[in-house]
């Protein structure tokens, strides 16, 4: 078996390759590189798959991250309380702004943070909470969002691992991730669910004022040409981009479906395993599976992940570090470890899943993997 990846995003291109082709051809005989016809049309046609007022797309989904944080008018030393274990760029905006990131511990079967653990960390100078529905699952956003109400919080969901997951309220009513809270923004790195081939990026939100705020300080600060009233950033989606991830859009679904079958079949492989636990499925959450992430108990971890890529299976530890222990971090730090972030990063490992995975390399994977554990 040989050159298994992590994600296969030259399979997944060859399927829709003349469609794709045409769609940049057009593009680059338009030269409407910036701000042509197929960005309009990508952001509505994602506001109607999410069913949210605004798009707003963006360069990447640190940007987005940026831009919806700016937009809420917070002041230098505000604090915004973010999951410990996440992706860098969710707690790098909010240093970089001059507001300070309170790091809450997440929960040890979701991944995900509660409002449980967000409201011991709630000071009278937390002004947002910044929810990550980390590797395709929802946080449960309903108690999230009545606590957030209760303090007068803002809610920016960082949903660039879970596009295209459902949340079930209690009453039974669903919502996709990213317009639970007060704005959603979405990564499309090449390798998220909803990948460009480039950078790209976008914030969601059915809030009026806000949008009108985010798309003016994603545009130098200006709501008309050269009258500038809010200090800026110049983010932009390219044509070229919104025209490829308009044609993806419509297979977002069952890009979705076909993650999840892979899953099954891991889930079924794995699950008798006493070392190890598979992802644990929230019932309030459809999971749209950006990462199939195990937890390898015994310490086994890092010696399974020698062990697969010695027979040229690719792994990845996402992510090692509790973010608090980075060295860009350390004055944020009280210097008291978080329980369940430091549990996973000594032991979360995720195997390679994508659209386009054949039975043969899944099977050549789980086999690897119960022989290492049997061994
Ligand atoms: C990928 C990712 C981002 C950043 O997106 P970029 O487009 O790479 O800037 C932010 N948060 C999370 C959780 C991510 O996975």
């Amino acid at each position: 078996m040989e050159n298994i990846q992590m994600v296969d995003l030259v399979s997944q291109y060859q399927n829709i390759k003349a469609e794709i082709d045409d769609a940049i051809i057009s593009v680059a005989a338009s030269a409407k590189y910036i701000r042509g016809p197929q960005v309009q049309s990508f952001q509505e046609n994602l506001a109607n798959y999410l069913d949210v007022n605004h798009v707003i797309a963006c360069a990447n989904g640190t940007d987005a991250l940026q831009i919806a944080l700016m937009a809420l008018g917070l002041e230098r030393g505000d604090e915004v309380i973010v999951p410990a274990f996440t992706y860098v760029a969710t707690a790098e905006v909010i240093g970089l702004l001059g507001l300070k990131p309170v790091m809450v511990d997440v929960d040890s079967s979701t991944f995900n943070i509660t409002a449980v653990q967000i409201e011991k960390a709630i000071t009278n100078k937390t002004k947002a909470i910044v929810p990550v529905h980390l590797y395709g699952q929802s946080c449960d956003m309903e108690p999230i969002m009545k606590l957030a109400k209760k303090h007068n919080l803002f809610v920016i969901e960082d949903n660039a691992q879970a596009i295209g997951s459902d949340y079930s309220f209690f009453d039974g009513s669903t919502k996709k991730t990213g317009t639970l809270g007060h704005i959603g923004c979405t990564s499309f790195f090449p390798s998220k669910n909803l990948g460009c081939y480039g950078d790209g990026g976008a914030m969601f939100t059915s809030d009026g004022e806000l949008a009108n705020k985010i798309r003016m300080i994603a545009n130098h600060g200006q709501a008309k040409k050269y009258h500038h009233s809010v200090i800026g950033v110049n983010s932009r989606l390219d044509t070229i981009q919104a025209a490829i991830l308009d044609i993806k859009l419509k297979s977002l679904d069952i890009y979705s479906e076909a993650r999840n079958s892979v899953a099954k079949k891991y889930d079924e492989a794995f699950k008798c395993i006493e070392s190890i636990d598979t992802p644990v499925r929230d019932v309030k959450s459809s999971h749209v599976f950006h990462q199939y992430t195990l937890k390898i108990k015994e310490g086994k971890r890092d010696k399974l992940q020698e062990y697969l890529k010695e027979r040229n299976v690719p792994s990845m530890i996402y992510y090692p570090i509790p973010l608090y222990k980075q060295k860009a971090f350390e004055s944020y730090w009280d210097n008291i470890p978080l329980e369940c972030t430091e549990d996973l990063c000594a032991n979360v490992l995720s195997l390679p899943i994508h659209t386009e995975m054949g039975a043969n390399t899944q099977e050549y994977i789980i086999e690897n993997v119960i022989n290492f554990i049997n061994k």
